[in-house]
């Protein structure tokens, strides 16, 4: 599997990871863009929101509420946070496995570059 995040959900590559069940795992970003910056990805190989279907619902679902999960768990509740997730070319994306960031620690300008 040449995924790199598929790699990480297997432990084939290590990452520092925040969260983890049967369907998720959530780890700290490499290059984090704020104090607190968690990448949130399906176990199952799935390249981008652009390519979820209906029965993704349920886990596009759990994406979100672990987030929030996060959110608390970093102490980013009261002051704020963001949720992003960078689908294709123009959004930025570069890693083709879906990934829902979690960033927060500073305030953040809207809209993004
Ligand atoms: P995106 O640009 O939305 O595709 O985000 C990909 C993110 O993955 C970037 O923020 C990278 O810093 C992060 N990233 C890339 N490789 C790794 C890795 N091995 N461990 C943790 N985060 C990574
Ligand atoms: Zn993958």
């Amino acid at each position: 599997m040449a995924c790199l995040f598929c790699k990480i959900a297997n432990k084939e590559i290590p990452a520092k990871i925040a969260h983890e069940d049967e369907d998720l795992v959530a780890f700290h970003d490499i290059n984090p863009v704020a104090a607190t910056h968690v990448l949130i990805i399906p176990k199952r190989h799935l390249v981008s929101l652009a390519d979820a279907t209906e029965a993704d619902q349920a886990l596009l679902g759990k994406m979100l509420l672990t987030a929030k999960r996060i959110a608390e768990q970093e102490g980013r509740t009261a002051e704020g946070f963001r949720t992003v997730l960078n689908t294709g070319p123009n959004a930025g994306q570069s890693v083709f496995h879906i990934h829902m960031h979690v960033i927060g620690g500073r305030p953040m300008a809207w809209p993004p570059g």
